[in-house]
């Protein structure tokens, strides 16, 4: 029996590789440091899972970016506009590589970054293949070196090892392809997969792990035929492939897959519910099986013990043909548990990070090959400890949860009735111009927030410095004009992780860290009990705020639903009961900004698409409690309060009237960067409440024009009613200068002020 895993968090657990990124994006280190240092990276990796038993190592799952882009630079797909530069021919993969992901690399001039979107419903995010018929079907040779450079650097820790490999089926259904037929370029994508296969062959690989997580989808009868007709046209030579499978069931594909020339199937056990049993008895008998038996996504230690239970009479049956390993790649978990220092000891006894996880498959595959369960009943005994202490509940929450009724979540007034009071009391004008909540996050902020995390300033020197930059902003807000003011967010790290510092039943981390994107990492809270307020977590701050100007100040809040998906979650409670028991506290910080005068509020839901299931079948049941969270925070504020709501960098056009259940005041959305390319789904079916589409991409350091910015609110018009129409930027400003900030958002207001002209 081997256990592997499907890949291993590639950041280090100390962030080694974000550093070395950046200092080489810097220019503080050369090309050839920054290879050494990654190589080092891969060593440290493959040695670590190696010491925690892993007993096949795979190699091909690093990246310096993402592996999604590694697959492009594997196959020889990366778009003209990368290699091609100024006529000439840029040998510098590397740098290529960067351009692909950041528009701009070290060498090579700049030009537009490929599209980056979210891994499945995780929040990795890859970089979006852009695929056409001329590129792929073009002679570049495929580019395996890389690969089996490493392949060999992994035989001085073992011999033991597999190839990692995105899949073509999924690498085709993630990318664009400029008329949308992707399936006509499936024959010269597999030309290239054949010769991938054919170089690993001949270099002795012998297994391949494959990844096909589009089989947890449902696919229409056109993909599905693809499926076959590809695995069963590929001359795999003398190598054995393991069809990889997560973050879903793949129960619906059965008879499917057992059809597909492969040597095996990994499939995701802990996702959703699963009939292992009837897949494996479906299953060709030669087979291997690997079981996707530990949560690769989340951080708590496994109950050893009822694995064990499943797993024996499968062992029975399936011998050696029994693999185990990770649910799915532990790139989705943070690296190792033994540095948390700070953490208390019962929380920590409750939790394993990916080494750890290793770990446990070593002790699974001890128990099962021995028959002697002391151990791992031994370690499970603290996982089962977590589901009865005491801190985990809290009576008064779960019974507030227990006694809602629908009237809680919905607001008294219908919006056309809203819409008027809050006009009066308001008094905006037509067009009104605003901000998603954010301004830029200085070296002085992070410095003021740093020195007070670690006691080096105390509370009230803290206190005076974060109201000086909130002054700051609102004095600049002010000058430019614009209609609802904002704080700025000077005091928050991190939109979730602030509100989680705050909440009872989540616990923190100090080296956490899950990769993003590329250098960028998240550390998210731990929800691990009841949720409750400890006491107002804005309030302060937007009262100073408001303190300062005559013109409404919009305080901010994160959602139910972003809170929950962009935290590890408990697992002994629904996730829906666990978004209710979050709204109820961001309905106690509503409750306590009204009764303190506040006119505006912004519930921010930008994870409200992320967190839907993979399947579409599933997605209403999602919706419908998401779409009910983000009310029951809301519901309690009078008609004279306006509630906001942002989302962005997502798929919005196929959640629309989810969306609009929302039923908030005014929606602002992305849609700069796609020339507003959202409303189109406006046609359709019309938006009833305010909406600020965002009239310039933060995301770009170049100064919007005010021509531009009417040129799409003139577009935004054809849409939507002046009346119910808002001028926005389409993200927060932290990443940005104070510069082009103001220089951004006084050319908005002109935008806006020009508009009105013609509109009034
Ligand atoms: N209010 C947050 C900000 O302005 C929203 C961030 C987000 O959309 N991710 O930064
Ligand atoms: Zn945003």
């Amino acid at each position: 029996m081997h256990i592997h895993t499907l890949g291993f968090p590639r950041i280090g657990a100390k962030r080694e590789l974000k550093f070395s990124l950046e200092k080489y994006w810097r220019g503080d280190i050369s090309q050839a440091e920054f290879l050494a240092q990654s190589k080092s990276r891969r060593e440290s990796n493959w040695q670590i899972q190696h010491d925690a038993g892993i007993d096949l190592l795979p190699v091909g799952d690093f990246a310096h970016y993402d592996h999604v882009l590694n697959t492009t630079l594997l196959l020889g797909l990366v778009p003209k506009r990368f290699t091609h530069q100024h006529g000439a021919q840029s040998n510098n993969t590397l740098d290529i590589e960067f351009s692909v992901a950041r528009g701009q690399a070290p060498t090579g001039c700049q030009c537009a970054a490929s599209d980056m979107t979210k891994w499945f419903n995780t929040n990795y995010h890859y970089i979006v293949p852009e695929l056409s018929s001329a590129l792929v079907a073009n002679d570049v040779e495929v580019d395996v070196a890389p690969l089996l450079s490493h392949y060999n650097d992994a035989q001085a820790v073992s011999d033991q090892r597999k190839v990692v490999l995105i899949g073509p089926m999924t690498y085709l259904h993630l990318s664009v392809v400029e008329n949308d037929d992707k399936l006509a370029l499936l024959p010269s994508l597999l030309a290239r997969y054949q010769q991938v296969f054919q170089q690993l062959s001949a270099a002795g690989v012998t297994w391949v792990q494959i990844d096909e997580p589009i089989l947890a989808l449902e696919l229409n009868s056109d993909w599905q035929q693809a499926f076959k007709q590809s695995y069963n046209s590929l001359n795999k030579g003398t190598l054995k492939l393991l069809l990889t499978t997560y973050f879903g069931a793949i129960d619906h594909h059965v008879a499917l897959i057992k059809c597909l020339a492969v040597d095996g199937l990994h499939i995701d056990t802990v996702a959703e519910k699963t009939q292992v049993d009837l897949i494996i008895s479906a299953l060709p008998g030669h087979w291997v099986i690997s079981l996707g038996v530990i949560n690769g996504r989340n951080i708590w230690k496994t109950d050893l013990v009822s694995v064990f239970q499943k797993l024996q009479p499968l062992y029975r049956q399936l011998g050696t043909r029994l693999w185990l390993a990770p649910s799915c790649s532990l790139l989705h978990s943070p690296v190792d548990l033994e540095q948390e220092q700070k953490m208390d000891a019962e929380l920590k006894s409750w939790l394993a990070f990916a080494k750890q996880k290793c770990q446990e498959l070593a002790l699974l595959k001890q128990a099962l090959v021995s028959e002697n369960s002391d151990e791992i009943t031994l370690y499970s005994n603290s996982a089962l400890g977590r589901r009865v202490a005491p801190r985990i509940n809290n009576v008064d929450v779960q019974q507030r949860v227990k006694s809602l009724t629908t009237a809680n979540y919905q607001r008294a007034v219908a919006f056309e009735q809203r819409k008027q009071i809050q006009q009066q009391a308001l008094n905006l004008p037509c067009l009104p111009t605003t901000t998603i909540g954010s301004f830029p996050q200085t070296g002085d902020i992070r410095e003021v927030r740093a020195k007070w995390r670690k006691n080096a300033i105390d509370q009230q020197t803290y206190q005076g410095l974060i109201e000086a930059q909130i002054k700051a902003a609102i004095v600049c807000q002010e000058e430019i004009g614009l209609d609802v003011l904002v704080h700025g967010e000077a005091e928050r790290n991190d939109m979730v992780e602030y509100f989680g510092e705050l909440l009872e039943g989540v616990a923190f981390t100090q080296f956490a860290w899950v990769q993003s994107y590329g250098s960028r990492c998240v550390k998210p809270p731990i929800i691990f009990g009841d949720i409750s307020r400890k006491h107002p977590m804005t309030l302060e701050w937007i009262k100073y705020a408001q303190g300062l100007t005559d013109k409404p100040v919009k305080a901010m809040l994160t959602g139910p639903v972003t809170i929950l998906t962009w935290s590890f979650v408990r697992d002994d409670l629904p996730r829906e009961q666990v978004a209710k028991q979050i709204a109820l506290a961001i309905s106690d910080e509503v409750d306590d900004l009204v009764n303190n005068g506040t006119q505006i509020i912004q519930i921010d839901e930008p994870a409200i698409r992320e967190g839907m299931p993979v399947k579409q079948s599933q997605w209403q049941h999602y919706l419908d409690w998401a779409t009910a969270s983000f009310r029951l925070s809301a519901a309690k504020a009078p008609a004279h309060t306006q509630i906001h709501t942002h989302m962005c960098y997502s798929e919005f056009n196929d959640i629309l009237p989810a969306i609009i259940a929302l039923d908030a005041d005014v929606l602002t959305v992305e849609t700069a960067r796609s020339n507003m390319a959202l409303l189109d789904a406006f046609e359709q079916q019309s938006y009833p409440n305010d909406l600020g589409p965002g009239v310039y991409d933060i995301h770009s350091p170049n100064v919007p024009t005010v021509e531009s910015m009417v040129a799409l609110l003139e577009k935004a018009q054809q849409y939507i009613p002046s009346q119910r129409l808002w001028v926005n930027p389409d993200c927060g400003l932290k990443t940005r200068g104070w510069d082009e900030t103001k220089s951004a958002l006084a050319n908005m207001v002109l935008a806006a002020k020009q508009l009105r002209a013609v509109s009034d």
